[in-house]
């Protein structure tokens, strides 16, 4: 059983999938604390994985993503691969601090602090002006950069103007005012 927090159906607002209709989970609870964290953690229904697969199976996307919260905390291969099995492309967004089942199909990392995980597929950083050469030898296949709450976008534009190994991930759903 799980604290699930919401399930949704949008399009993917950030990221490599930027503009992919997706069914997002998002769980309930954290093991940090950042101040600019927008989910309730207190606030969930108790599901377990038959009674989530009901709700995501009534919209056709077949993109599910894990989503906080931090997700990594909460699932196994076992639940992973429940959704596997009925079709969905599993993607995890996760603070990076836990290790997480090897059957997930795409793992975008978005570090805040305690990093432990070394690889991902996507690495995707919210900039605050902070040192970015901390993540030199993370192992990722794109490194998104995204501004703090859509406030700092021309200094994060400077900055991959400068370091083009890094590309610009906006908040698309926030910015269109997509539900
Ligand atoms: S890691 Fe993400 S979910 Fe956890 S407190 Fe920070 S912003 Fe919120």
């Amino acid at each position: 059983m799980k604290k699930i927090n919401e399930i949704f159906y949008s399009i993917q607002g950030e990221g490599f999938f930027t503009g992919t209709p997706a069914v997002f989970v998002r769980f309930s609870g954290c093991n940090l604390s950042c101040d600019f964290c927008d989910t309730q953690h207190q606030e969930g229904e108790i599901m377990s994985r038959e009674e989530i697969f009901e709700k995501i199976s009534l919209y056709p996307s077949k993109h599910l993503i894990f989503t906080g919260g931090e997700p990594g905390l909460f699932i196994d291969a076992g639940f992973v691969q429940f959704f596997k099995n009925a079709g969905y492309f599993i993607q995890i967004e996760t603070n990076g601090t836990c290790r997480l089942p090897k059957n997930i199909d795409w793992i975008t990392c978005s570090p805040k602090e305690n990093l432990l995980l070394e690889e991902a597929d996507e690495l995707k950083v919210i900039y605050t002006g902070q040192d970015l050469s901390v993540f030199k030898n993370f192992n990722a296949s794109c490194r998104y950069l995204q501004p703090c709450s859509m406030k700092n976008t021309e200094k994060v534009v400077d900055y991959i103007k400068l370091h083009p190994q890094w590309r610009l991930s906006v908040q698309l759903h926030k910015l269109l005012d997509i539900p």
